[in-house]
């Protein structure tokens, strides 16, 4: 039977580990400490408690690793990867932004289109909704999609992956740097200049897709914009709540990512350039 890790106990790992779990598959969940976390669904009785094993003492080669730190916790976690894979492990990075892949010698490592949405409190993980890991499309995706085949993982292969994972990283580019450097949640997009700024940062972000051959219709950007009008206004995104609580934000892979990007082609992207600065300033202690 094939051996499943996810490295990572919080929102996003916790989803996916109980997910294979009850599709009968051998996983294990692995974060920096042993204990238990509890996966709780607003207006549900059900709960789940998902026993976490110690990265540090696992010793267990396996098939298959989700990696579900954040992005910031990614390099930390990498040695441990490589100890617990063979020659075919198949790595999934889930995580926002992108250009994790850059720093990853290992072969088979994807990265997935994160659609699970959650926080973790404590040990207690609240999951609103969704469970899809959207995938590029090889022989290693294509084995794994048929592993998990009717759980209630959705794992989706996609022939747009890359169109995909830019429209991702195009949401949270907008939503995530307003909400971060003002430090207030999706209530921010009620405020016409707010608006004004996150539909200046989606266009440059599809410059600066275009450039890397990524197109997008001009419509995406309403499309976006739609997104965020569907957001609970009290709802904060994950660097929001990192600004708040001062952990490290994804900085790194989303605007990072994108301002490089924007360098290199020698664009002219002013929103997304001083939001970066800003972001990166903030940081500064
Ligand atoms: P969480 O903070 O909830 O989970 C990360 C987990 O990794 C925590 O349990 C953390 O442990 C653990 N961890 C950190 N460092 C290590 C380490 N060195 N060894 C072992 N475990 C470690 O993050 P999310 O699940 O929210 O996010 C994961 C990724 O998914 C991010 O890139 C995020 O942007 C993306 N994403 C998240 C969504 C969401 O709704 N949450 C939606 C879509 C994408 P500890 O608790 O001890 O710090």
């Amino acid at each position: 039977m094939k051996k499943f890790g996810v490295i990572g106990p919080g929102a996003v790992g916790s989803v996916i580990a109980e997910s294979l779990l009850q599709h009968g598959l051998q996983v294990h969940l692995l974060g920096r400490n042993a204990g238990e976390v509890r996966i709780e669904r607003k207006g549900q009785l059900a709960e789940s408690t998902l026993l976490v094993e110690e990265l540090s003492r696992f010793e267990t080669t396996l098939d298959y690793i989700f990696i579900t730190v954040k992005g910031t916790q990614l390099s930390a976690v990498l040695p441990f990867v490589e100890k617990l894979s063979h020659e075919n492990t198949v790595t999934i990075i889930c995580q926002n932004g992108y250009g994790q892949l850059e720093q990853i010698t290992m072969p088979h490592t994807y990265q997935a289109v994160v659609y699970i949405s959650g926080q973790k409190k404590d040990q207690t993980i609240t999951h609103f909704r969704d469970r899809k890991l959207i995938l590029p499309e090889n022989e290693d995706t294509i084995a794994l999609h048929q592993l998990v085949e009717g759980s209630d993982l959705d794992i989706q292969i996609s022939p747009h992956y890359l169109h995909d994972i830019w429209f991702k990283l195009l949401v949270n580019l907008g939503i995530n740097s307003v909400t971060a450097l003002s430090r207030n949640t999706a209530i921010v997009v009620t405020n016409e200049k707010v608006r004004n700024l996150c539909e200046s940062l989606i266009k440059e972000g599809m410059t600066i897709a275009h450039a890397e051959g990524i197109h997008f219709e001009k419509s995406t950007v309403q499309a976006i914009m739609d997104i965020y009008d569907g957001y609970p206004p009290h709802m904060g995104t994950s660097m929001y709540y990192d600004q708040l609580n001062r952990n490290p934000m994804e900085i790194d892979y989303i605007q990072g990512f994108l301002y490089r990007k924007s360098q290199k082609h020698h664009l002219d992207t002013p929103h997304v350039d001083t939001v970066y600065s800003l972001l990166v300033a903030s940081e500064i202690r």
